[in-house]
């Protein structure tokens, strides 16, 4: 069976989200030092690479990403394929050909390509889903949506997308590298660290054949 690694590498050289901070990963006890054993510390916010939105990231009553269910988490996944699209508004998707009934649908678009190539620099140019296209997805009643951006929303325009997935009750998985992962079913397996309470978490995210 085929396994895809769809999560980015976290390393301090990753663009984060322009305000954020900066990514810390740093050993503070080294063996060469004559420390008994390498240990690292990790500074950062929770929506770096691969990571998963929580309701309470736009919805002030929501809740944490512990409270995530794993059996949306985990399950059959379509990725779409739009490297062609500038936004992925209602009438992109309308006619993309997603499959009816489609519950976790991942949107590779041109943004792979600055993983893949390694970009160090924040992009504001990004694909995302635009407030049509958040409608959309709840009106297909979608369960999780992918991108591979470091938002689901278009640059300054997080808020409406985000309140109408959250408030729908979908999982947003952000920051995925679909580069190697053509247009397909998958078994997708997308697991937020357990971090109680919080707005958001890294995430490693898999995909198998199905
Ligand atoms: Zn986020």
């Amino acid at each position: 069976m085929r396994i895809y690694d769809v999560s980015v590498g976290i390393s301090p050289e990753l663009p984060v989200w322009p305000g954020d901070p900066q990514i810390v990963l740093e050993r503070v006890s080294k063996i060469e030092e004559g420390a008994n054993a390498n240990v690292s510390r990790l500074v950062c916010s929770v929506h770096i690479g691969t990571h998963i939105d929580a309701p309470i990231h736009f919805l002030e009553d929501g809740t944490g990403i512990d409270s995530l269910p794993l059996n949306v988490l985990i399950g059959r996944a379509y990725v779409i394929d739009l490297s062609t699209a500038d936004v992925l508004d209602a009438k992109t998707l309308e006619s993309a050909g997603i499959p009816p009934r489609t519950r976790r649908l991942l949107f590779k678009t041109r943004n792979s390509k600055y993983w893949a190539a390694g970009e160090t620099d924040f992009k504001e140019n990004f694909v995302g889903v635009d407030a049509s296209g958040a409608r959309w997805l709840a009106r297909k009643k979608v369960q999780l949506v992918g991108v591979d951006y470091l938002s689901v929303a278009p640059f300054k325009q997080s808020r409406d997308t985000h309140r109408t997935l959250l408030q729908a009750g979908i999982v947003i998985v952000e920051g995925l590298n679909l580069h190697e992962v053509s247009q397909g079913r998958y078994m997708l397996y997308a697991l937020p660290i357990k971090l109680m309470g919080s707005d958001g978490a890294p995430t490693r995210a898999i995909l198998t054949g199905v």
